[in-house]
C-alpha cells in the first residue's frame, strides 16, 4: 500500500451512492476523493477548453472522448501525489481507461476496487429524487434534504435537479454502463483487486460496509 493511505477506486452504477461514499472515504483515510464526474462540472461551469468540449456529451448521458478524460485526470492525479493514496470516483469507466490508469500509476498500483451494487429500480428512483447544490455539488437526496428548500445547507447555493438527470439521459448511462463499465468487474476480477459491497441501505450501513470490506482485504496484502 506504500507509505501513505490506500489507492481505491469506487465502481457503480449512477445512484449507487458513489459520490457520497467515496466522500466519506476520502474522509476516513485522509486521502484525496478524485471524482471525474465533479472535476467535468466544474470545468463547463468555468467554461474552460476541457468544460466546453465536454458538455454535450455530459448532458446527452454519453461518456466525455478520452483525450479529454486522460487530459484531466492525468493533471489531477499528478497534483495529489499518488503515493498519498486516492479515491477515484467515476474512473475509470472503461477497460481502455483502467489500462491508462494502470499506466499512470507505475510503479505504483490500484491497491482495491470496490464495486458498490444497488438495483437497477432502486438507483432510478433514487435518481428521480436527486437534486445537487450549483455552487459546491453536494447531494441531496432520499437521505439527505435541505434544510431550506431549494437551499444548500454548506454553502447556501442553489439546489437543483442536476442537467443529466432527465429520463432519456439516465437510461443511456445506465445502458453505457453495463456495456462499458461493467466489463472492468471481471478486469479487477481476474487480478485479484476486487471487492463488491451491497450499496442498499441507509448512508452509515453502507459506510460501515465499505470499511469492512476495504480493511479486510488490504490487511491481507499488507
Ligand atoms: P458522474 O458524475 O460520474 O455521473 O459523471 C457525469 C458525466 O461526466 C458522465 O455521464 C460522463 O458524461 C462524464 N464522465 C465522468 N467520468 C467520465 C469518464 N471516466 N469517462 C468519460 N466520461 C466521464
Amino acid at each position: 500500500m506504500g507509505d501513505g493511505g490506500p489507492r481505491l477506486v469506487l465502481l457503480g452504477k449512477q445512484g449507487a451512492g458513489k459520490g457520497t461514499q467515496a466522500d466519506r472515504l476520502a474522509s476516513h483515510y485522509r486521502v484525496a476523493r478524485v471524482s471525474t464526474g465533479d472535476m467535468f462540472r466544474a470545468a463547463v461551469k468555468a467554461e474552460t477548453a476541457y468544460g466546453l468540449r465536454a458538455r454535450n456529451y455530459i448532458d446527452a448521458g454519453e461518456l466525455v472522448p478520452d483525450d479529454v478524460v486522460f487530459g484531466l485526470v492525468d493533471e489531477r492525479l499528478a497534483e495529489e501525489h499518488t503515493s498519498r493514496g486516492f479515491v477515484l470516483d467515476g474512473f475509470p469507466r472503461t477497460v481502455l481507461q483502467a489500462e491508462a490508469l494502470d499506466a499512470m500509476l507505475t510503479p505504483q498500483v490500484v491497491d482495491l476496487v470496490v464495486e458498490l451494487t444497488v438495483p437497477t429500480d432502486v438507483v432510478l428512483a433514487r435518481l428521480a429524487g436527486r437534486r445537487v447544490c450549483v455552487e459546491c455539488g453536494t447531494n441531496y437526496g432520499p437521505d439527505r434534504r435541505c434544510a431550506l428548500d431549494g437551499v444548500c445547507d454548506v454553502c447556501g447555493g442553489k439546489v437543483v435537479p442536476r442537467d443529466d438527470d432527465t429520463e432519456a439521459a439516465i437510461g443511456r448511462r445506465l445502458e453505457l454502463y453495463s456495456r462499458q463499465t461493467e466489463p472492468l468487474v471481471a478486469y479487477y476480477l481476474a487480478q485479484d483487486r476486487l471487492a463488491v459491497v451491497d450499496g442498499l441501505g441507509t448512508v452509515d450501513t453502507v459506510t460501515a460496509r465499505l470499511l469492512r470490506a476495504i480493511g479486510g482485504r488490504l490487511d491481507r496484502r499488507s
